[in-house]
């Protein structure tokens, strides 16, 4: 049985008895809406951890634009069944009064890897991110804590945190989850149109091609330009950004002497996607 709570008080207690037995604790952090790329965190976690909790929270402090707040799915009944079929502990699902009370006060800021891509284009973004995700480090004191490589500069910026504040807790990034089509699974793809919905693979496959040109030796300029081509030609409307960096600063790269990430926002219709693949 998943047990559901949805006090900090509770959380803490519960944790208190399973640390003073010295059990691994894993936790993984979510928006709700579950799918598969969700699940595929709650299994590794089930598989590297005693205990394994998943939250769910919807977080305020991390949307820049409040239509997308509004519009998030919560399907949390539906959520609530899947996690029990993953033999999932603990959902952890607050009301955001319980995460911000009155009168709190702290923000946390993590600057360099925050700044760029979805920092400049989400602004406050990462640090509503780098302030939730230290409550739920502090809540549920866990050993480890699962991340999906589809949010990638998330990762980075969690990583980044938990180095500079010595955090006790081993981030552990997993693999991007896809549809068979090469869509990267998001709780927004609901949203999408089905005409949108079929123009979306465009998206994973122009950053393919881009990748593929790259390590053929076209150069980076060229590659992107034509990868931005593809997407726009396949229906999408502005590309935000699409871009080759380095995989755990995130600054900009010239050459592929150090470990390179594709990474892409776009919009299609009213839906913001985000993907990005190794090179
Ligand atoms: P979210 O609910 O969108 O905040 O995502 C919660 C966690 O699930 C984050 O660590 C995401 O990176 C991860 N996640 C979301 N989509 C996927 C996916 N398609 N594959 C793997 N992980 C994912």
């Amino acid at each position: 049985m998943t047990q559901v709570i949805r006090t900090a008080a509770e959380l803490q207690e519960k944790v208190a008895g399973w640390k003073r037995s010295g059990i691994l604790v894993g936790v993984v952090p979510t928006m709700g809406a579950l799918h598969d790329g969700h699940l595929s965190l709650a299994r590794a976690a089930r598989a590297q951890s005693d205990r394994v909790i998943v939250t769910i929270f919807v977080n305020p402090k991390q949307f820049n634009n409040p239509e997308d707040l509004t519009k998030y799915p919560r399907t949390e009944a539906q959520d609530l069944a899947l996690l029990e079929a993953e033999g999932v502990d603990v959902l952890f699902a607050p009301q955001p009064e319980e995460v911000y009370p009155e009168g709190f006060a702290t923000t946390v800021s993590v600057a360099g890897v925050s700044e760029m891509l979805e920092g400049a284009k989400r602004p406050g973004h990462f640090d509503g991110v780098a302030t939730v995700v230290s409550k739920l480090f502090g809540m549920t004191q866990a050993g480890r804590a699962f991340f999906g490589e589809k949010d990638w500069q998330q990762v980075q910026v969690v990583q980044r945190l938990v180095r500079d504040l010595n955090i006790p807790i081993k981030i552990i990034p997993c693999p991007t989850i896809r549809e068979a089509d090469g869509l990267a699974m998001s709780s927004r793809n609901v949203r999408l149109t089905a005409q949108d919905r079929s123009r979306a693979p465009a998206l994973p496959n122009a950053m393919q091609h881009a990748a593929q040109s790259i390590r053929s030796g076209v150069p980076i300029a060229q590659a992107l330009e034509e990868a931005t081509a593809m997407i726009v030609a396949a229906g999408f409307g502005e590309v935000e950004y699409l871009e080759l960096r380095d995989a755990e600063t995130l600054r900009e790269v010239s050459d592929l002497s150090r470990p390179v990430r594709l990474l892409a926002a776009a919009w299609l219709g009213d839906v913001r996607l985000i993907d990005n693949i190794d090179v």
